[in-house]
């Protein structure tokens, strides 16, 4: 990136000026705090986050899966998408912004429902309109092989969660999960049936966890995130153990044999404290380690 906004040292004069001229050229721009997921103010010299949910703008009564203004507040470059509100057809670029020490987003949005270039509204209805932004959305956090969320969704979400966590004084928990042997899997009865494997193993996963609030992201190979929401450990064992005899009494077929696997599991509760991906991540891993190792039965545990 380049331009006034993306230097360390913008000033306070630039910075405001810069939001004036573009509010000129977009419908809305507001500043967004994507960690907090709060639409934060200029307060005299200072950036604040305000009540204002920035999600609350799509209506869809839940944060954006697919968010861009995490995603540019991550990689620092600035990043587009089209969102319908169920009115309005939305082009939304989020441009990240620094401001003193604090890290920000500023969204510029565009109404482009007459756009036909962008995307051609005329002669939909507004469940197709909507279903087809939520397929696109959807995709780019999505693993294409098991179709559960990709890496970049545990980046761009987890943060979020730990926050979240943390301001409701509620506990989380995290797990890194990785197929034992897999690559004998591979080896003895061929490519296509490990992806099976990696498939039959994300699906069961899937169906241990609740709906609402719970989710598993496939980080890589036969690696798997998952995410426990207001979940302690004693909880979070009870559903590890659930997805361990679920996956251990599998069948992957292969001609006329019974293929099965084993998982081992690196667990990180959050209770109270606050923390970030990298150290969260790094423990669950450091487990996983412990638990390929055989300690614990295959599923080590850290409680901070
Ligand atoms: P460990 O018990 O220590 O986990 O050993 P492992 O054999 O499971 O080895 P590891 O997890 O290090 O390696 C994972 C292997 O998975 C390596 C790679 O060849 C294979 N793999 C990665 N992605 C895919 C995929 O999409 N499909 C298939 N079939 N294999 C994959
Ligand atoms: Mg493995």
């Amino acid at each position: 990136g380049g331009g006034p906004m993306m230097q360390g040292k913008t000033n306070l004069q630039d910075f405001i000026e810069s939001i004036e001229f573009v509010e000129k050229l977009y419908d809305f721009v507001r500043i967004v705090d994507p960690v907090a997921k709060k639409v934060s103010k200029l307060e005299g010299n200072n950036l604040e986050n305000t009540d204002a949910i920035c999600y609350d703008f799509w209506k869809e009564g839940r944060s954006c899966e697919n968010c861009i203004s995490a995603r540019a507040l991550l990689d620092e470059e600035t990043h587009i998408k089209l969102e319908y509100n169920g009115e309005k057809l939305y082009m939304i670029t989020a441009v990240p912004v620094k401001f003193k020490d604090k890290s920000v987003v500023l969204e510029l949005l565009k109404d482009v429902t007459y756009n036909s270039v962008l995307f051609d509204v005329e002669g939909k209805s507004i469940d197709d309109i909507n279903n087809a932004l939520k397929t696109k959305n959807a995709l780019i956090i999505q693993d294409s092989l098991t179709g559960v969320y990709n890496r970049r969704f545990v980046d761009e979400r987890l943060p979020y969660e730990i926050l979240e966590s943390f301001i409701e004084k509620k506990p989380l928990s995290v797990i890194i999960t990785d197929i034992d042997y897999f690559k004998k899997v591979n080896d003895a009865y061929g490519h296509l049936t490990g992806d099976e494997a990696i498939k039959v193993f994300s699906e069961k996963i899937k169906n241990c966890l609740r709906k609402d609030g719970d989710w598993v992201s496939r980080y890589g190979g036969d690696e798997f995130v998952i995410f426990l929401k207001n979940t302690d450990l004693d909880i979070a064992k009870m559903i590890i153990e659930r997805i361990k005899n679920s996956v251990e009494s599998t069948c992957i077929h292969y001609e006329n044999h019974c293929v099965q696997i084993t998982a081992s599991f690196g667990i990180v509760t959050l209770n109270g404290k606050n923390s970030t991906l990298q150290e969260l991540m790094e423990q669950a891993d450091k487990n996983l380690y412990g638990a390929k190792k055989g300690e614990d039965n295959g599923m080590v545990a850290s409680y901070f």
